[in-house]
């Protein structure tokens, strides 16, 4: 029977620098010769998760409040529903939104019995999140940066993410830590999703976005501009509540591509607030047609760069939803 994962805080005596990663020897060729320490360990476990994912993508911007993990959700909704393999490592730490906006507040994650920690799967994707984690929704968490680098080991290696074709990582706003280890471990991110709201300040962080991901030589698949207007209820003229065009404007300018434009859209809050994806439910819609649209242009980017890098291909998709 798999055993429910505790959440071990930093000031714990059960935390030690013993090595934690000593279960996953039943799945290392070199078992009997390894003499690796708990970092070397544990790196490895990471290189071996990710291994047996094709497409390792993050979704960042520098700013929070832009939609990252609305993004997140709905694209890889989008990407399951052509029957990909999807998974969501929800990164925000101190603010893991992921489960609230597929319904799975409160759930927890458990152990397997070979000792990873079993992803929640919900809408067929796999996900898991420091929420899973919590004993209660309004606790804090409050680390410093040595947790946190255990904590994102744990979720990118300690996880069984099994094979994927998709692991889509939701970063929290910045280019610190969170997402400077993140990149180091993965070692080769297939590409990054840049989310902006159109206005002026918004535009300004997510340039500093483009800027870390050329730094960290991440291909950016491009710029997505997330709250780009709306249509009025009532009589359905156009409201242009943080302009609109900017995103645009700002991925030409910094030489970077255009995902596309998404509305302001109230039924997308609503959703996600019941916890009912929005682009599980909706196709035809603008919002649900610029939604997969960009999951299908980064979809296609991850085929494009896997026929000019060796991807060692899964043969994707595995099975139809
Ligand atoms: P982030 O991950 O960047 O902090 P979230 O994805 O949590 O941002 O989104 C913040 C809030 O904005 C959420 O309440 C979400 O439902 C809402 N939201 C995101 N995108 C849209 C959109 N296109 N239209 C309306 N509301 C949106």
């Amino acid at each position: 029977m798999p055993t429910e994962l505790k959440i071990i805080q930093p000031s714990s005596p059960e935390r030690s620098d013993v090595c934690t990663y000593m279960w996953a020897c039943a799945i290392c060729d070199e078992m009997e010769t390894c003499q690796k320490d708990k970092e070397g360990h544990s790196r490895w476990l990471v290189a071996k998760r990710m291994e047996r994912i094709d497409y390792k993508i993050l979704v960042m911007s520098n700013k929070g409040g832009v939609g990252k993990s609305t993004m997140t959700t709905n694209l890889a909704i989008s990407l399951a529903l052509k029957g990909y393999e999807v998974g969501i490592c929800d990164m925000d730490i101190h603010g893991p939104n992921i489960p609230k906006m597929v319904g799975a507040e409160g759930q927890k994650l458990k152990i397997s019995t070979g000792g990873g920690i079993i992803p929640y799967q919900v809408y067929n994707l796999k996900i898991a999140s420091m929420s899973f984690l919590l004993q209660n929704s309004d606790d804090p968490i409050i680390w410093r940066d040595a947790y946190k680098y255990e904590f994102i080991n744990q979720l990118l290696g300690g996880v069984e993410w099994q094979d994927l074709n998709y692991l889509f990582v939701d970063l929290p706003p910045g280019t610190g830590n969170e997402s400077v280890t993140t990149i180091d471990l993965i070692g080769e991110v297939t590409g990054c999703v840049i989310v902006s709201t159109p206005q002026e300040v918004a535009l300004l962080d997510s340039r500093k976005s483009v800027t870390f991901a050329k730094d960290s030589e991440i291909p950016i698949i491009g710029i997505v501009e997330n709250m780009s207007g709306m249509e009025c209820p009532h009589c359905h003229q156009p409201i242009e509540v943080f302009r609109k065009g900017g995103g645009e404007a700002a991925a030409a300018d910094m030489g970077v591509p255009f995902l596309g434009r998404v509305p302001l859209d109230p039924d997308l809050v609503t959703q996600s607030d019941y916890g009912e994806p929005y682009a599980l439910f909706h196709s035809d819609l603008p919002t649900a047609e610029a939604i997969h649209s960009i999951a299908n242009k980064i979809d296609e980017f991850c085929k494009r760069r896997s026929s000019l890098v060796h991807v060692p291909s899964r043969k994707p998709p595995f099975k139809k939803a």
